[in-house]
């Protein structure tokens, strides 16, 4: 990948990291001892809710953890990325060490693994 198009993919990545983390604060706390790790705020139930009020917290807390373990996923690979970009790795494949597609990369930026190993690893 050339180095201006690089650069814009960092910017990109970084814009999407700065974004992802307001959103992450705004439905969970990040956990002071597990660098990137996030807990979901709880809905406590409160003792004058009615059941079906009890029922919609957790529906709640469930609907808002998903969200939340999609963005702290998206989170950590964004961060992977820029973190490879910054290190001159970007492109190369974690698990063997090829040069993953450009094909593959304009698609998923954040790929890890080339094509071959992402097939052999979904098969697993
Ligand atoms: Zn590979």
């Amino acid at each position: 990948m050339e180095k201006g198009e690089l650069q814009k993919l960092l910017k990109n990545l970084e814009g999407e990291q700065k974004r992802l983390k307001g959103e992450l604060g705004l439905i969970a706390d990040e956990n002071p001892e597990i660098k990137g790790d996030y807990k979901a705020h709880f809905h406590k139930p409160d003792s004058s809710d009615t059941a079906d009020e009890k029922a919609q917290s957790v529906t709640e807390y469930e609907r808002e953890r998903a969200m939340e373990q999609d963005m702290e996923q998206r989170l950590k690979e964004v961060t992977e990325t820029i973190e490879k970009i910054k290190k001159g790795e970007y492109g190369v494949c974690a698990n063997c060490s090829t040069t993953i597609q450009p094909k593959r990369l304009e698609a998923i930026p954040t790929a890890r693994l080339c094509i071959n190993c992402a097939e052999k690893a979904s098969l697993i």
